[in-house]
């Protein structure tokens, strides 16, 4: 049977981009998806109908990560419907880029909340609920899996990314301090750190041939990213073959952070 049969996933940000592609993913290797997103509802769409028409099973359910309300509805929705999960994987991010002399508080709150705040919102309530159902060790190793999305500038600063490193440099020790302190529980926590991967948050970046040549030059291994390279390495992280992995950033950016 497909290694994640039987498990129950949400996917945050899972409207267009790495999210969708993680949501399909999942659910192509046999967990149950409930595809979050804030705003796009005919992207949640588009991810449901592609996981169903290759005959998997998913849910919608809109919220603001950034809201701790609705990101407790969330979870109390998610578990109404599938009954519990076991996969959460954190995906929903945003850029606000400007200059560091110019940027306003607004555009670094902005960054911090989605960003930061609402990564510390589902990796709690996803804790919450492993803890609260126990172990099945008939379904997965680990009583829950947590994937945070992180990004090469975890590691690498960016000029006019300063708020956005920010929030991925803090998810690094949100991931590190979850996992070591959810570890006796048998939960696990990790985080992706994608590369320059073709999706619309970073468009400016690969939008045109010069664009993306001069991308390419940060990039050893000379291709840009493809969304599915993450859902791809997301399956995997989230299922047993991974089980002895917790607290680490998975880097897959083609050696980008090599320069
Ligand atoms: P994207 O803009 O296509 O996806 C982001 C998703 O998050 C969208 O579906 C958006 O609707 C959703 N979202 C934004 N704010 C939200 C909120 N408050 N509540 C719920 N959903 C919200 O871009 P993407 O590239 O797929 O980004 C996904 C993640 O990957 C982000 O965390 C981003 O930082 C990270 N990332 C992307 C790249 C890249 O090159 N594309 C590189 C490194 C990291």
């Amino acid at each position: 049977s497909p290694r994640l049969a039987g498990q129950y996933a949400l996917v945050t940000g899972a409207s267009s981009g790495i999210g969708a592609a993680i949501a399909i993913a999942l659910a192509a290797n046999g967990a149950s998806v409930v595809v979050n997103y804030g705003h796009d509802t005919d992207g949640a769409n588009a991810t449901l109908k592609t996981i169903t028409d290759a005959g998997g099973t998913g849910y919608i359910v809109q919220a603001d990560v950034s809201k701790e309300d609705q990101v407790q509805a969330m979870f109390q929705q998610a578990v109404q419907h599938f009954g519990t999960l076991h996969i959460v994987v954190s995906n929903a991010g945003i850029q606000v880029d400007s200059p560091f002399v110019d940027m306003t508080l607004e555009q670094w709150q902005k960054v911090i909340d989605v960003n930061l705040t609402g990564q510390f919102l589902c990796v709690r309530e996803a804790a919450r609920e492993f803890l609260r159902r126990g172990p099945q060790p008939e379904v997965s190793k680990a009583l829950g899996k947590i994937i945070c999305m992180s990004s090469v500038h975890e590691v690498i600063p960016w000029a006019g990314h300063v708020n956005y490193a920010t929030s991925k440099g803090g998810i690094m020790q949100l991931m590190k301090s979850t996992a070591q302190e959810l570890a006796p529980h048998k939960i696990r926590v990790n985080s992706i750190g994608p590369g320059a991967i073709k999706t619309h948050i970073n468009h400016d970046a690969w939008g045109t041939p010069e664009a993306e040549a001069s991308l390419l030059k940060l990039i050893p291994y000379d291709r840009v990213g493809e969304p599915d390279d993450i859902g791809q390495l997301a399956a995997w992280l989230a299922s047993d073959e991974a089980d002895y992995i917790t607290g680490q950033t998975i880097f897959m950016d083609g050696g980008m952070t090599l320069y």
